[in-house]
Formats: C-alpha cells, structure tokens, sequence
C-alpha cells in the first residue's frame, strides 16, 4: 500500500504546471498509489476532488493565519463538515514564521480536533527547520510535520533532522529534498516511523520520489513504512 503524503489540485502559473482530480488519479493508478493526501487553494477545489474520489484523496485545510477568525472557521468547516484530516500551512507563501504567536490559534484547534499539521518547511526567511523546535516546544502534543524536510539546502536538510530527533512530535516529509541518503539517515536518527514519503505532484512526480525512498539503503520493512504505513498511521486512514 502506496499513500502519496502531499500532492495539489490546480493551476499553477509560476511553475507552468497544472493537475486536476482526474488528472492525479491517473498519475496514481500508473504508480500503484492507493490514496493520496491532497491540499490547494482554494480549499473549495480540494473538496470537489476529495468528494469526486472519496476513497483515493485526504483533503487537508490549508490555512492562513493572518485571516484571524476566517481561519478559525475555516478550519472547523473543513474538519468536522468536509472530513479534512488535517491543516496544511506554507509559511513561506502567507508570510509568517513558524513558531510566531499568530500560529497558535491554528496549533489550538489542532490539538482540539486530534489533526497533524503539515508546513512547508526549508525556505528562509520563513520557513527553516530551527523555528519548528520552538512550535514543537510550546505544542509537544500536536502533530508537526515538516513538508520537504529542510527541502534542498544541506544545512536545512541536517537541521531538519537534527530538530525533528530532538522532538517526537514532529514527522518529515520527503518531497523536493534531493538526497536519499538523508532519508537513511532520518530513519535513523528520527525513527523510521517518522519519515513519510510525499511527491509534492504537480511539481515533483511520484516516479522519482519513490525511488529516492526504495535506493535510501533502507530494507523493505522499512521502504514500506515510508511509502505507505507511516502515514496512514499519523492520519488515522
Ligand atoms: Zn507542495
């Protein structure tokens, strides 16, 4: 069983790409991918996809803390009347840094509603690993899951490691991050029920990212947590 961790619905400009729901489900079915975990802007656009193929798509709320009370609503829309699974986050696009205050309301109703939270993480200024120890501090019972795990930059990528083995809250996600030898080395150093594979399709494609996880050094126990058991276990799938 494949789970696809972090994967997106629609256009695209900037990068010049662009996926619908149906679109994404071939790309599934070509990869042996049974579910994916799926969040875009606006959120309206992840429900039709997840109401389109409910037993294939996990929506997740992407969130803007600085929309304040918008937010707080849209998230319990989105968990208790869509049945998201959990909050999405990119503090690089929305301008925030992870550990600020403006991002507790939205680690309250987390905790409230039982649901991990997935952030972008690997970009200065907003979004480098080091900031998460701090949020992993102040909310050590809320999932934390660190999409990109430090993304391309080695120091990121370490620290990425480094902070997530000092808190067992916090999950990496594998997408964008360019070197499989890391992914050994986080199931390691972290624990390998903490590393999850993602795509991160439109812009990166499963073919690849599954095959950083399958060449990682790791054996096929530990492939398969990866690619599939880990994350339908932090999901409660
Ligand atoms: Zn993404």
């Amino acid at each position: 069983m494949i789970i696809d961790s972090h994967t997106h619905i629609g256009k695209f400009p900037l990068f010049n790409v662009e996926s619908s729901a149906d679109s994404l489900i071939s790309v599934m079915d070509e990869w042996k991918i049974s579910t994916s975990i799926t969040f875009s802007l606006p959120n309206r656009l992840t429900l039709e996809g997840v109401r389109k193929f409910p037993d294939r798509f996990v929506g997740l709320v992407w969130i803007n803390p600085h929309k304040g009370q918008k937010a707080i609503e849209e998230i319990d829309l989105a968990i208790t009347e869509w049945g998201f699974k959990g909050i999405k986050m990119h503090p690089l696009i929305d301008s925030y840094l992870v550990d600020q205050e403006i991002v507790y309301p939205i680690m309250d109703l987390a905790k409230k509603h039982r649901v991990p939270v997935l952030f972008h993480c690997g970009h200065p200024p907003w979004s480098l690993p080091w900031h998460f120890a701090n949020l992993a501090d102040v909310y050590p019972d809320v999932t934390i899951i660190m999409g990109h795990m430090g993304h391309g930059h080695i120091v990121y990528v370490n620290g990425a490691i480094d902070v997530a083995s000092a808190h067992e809250n916090i999950i990496l996600e594998t997408s964008g991050m360019p070197m499989h030898s890391k992914i050994k080395e986080a199931a390691e150093r972290v624990g390998v029920n903490r590393v999850i594979f993602g795509s991160d399709s439109p812009f990166g494609h499963p073919s690849f990212e599954m095959q950083k996880v399958k060449v990682s050094g790791l054996n096929r126990d530990q492939v398969d947590l990866i690619l599939g058991e880990n994350t339908k276990t932090i999901f409660k799938l």
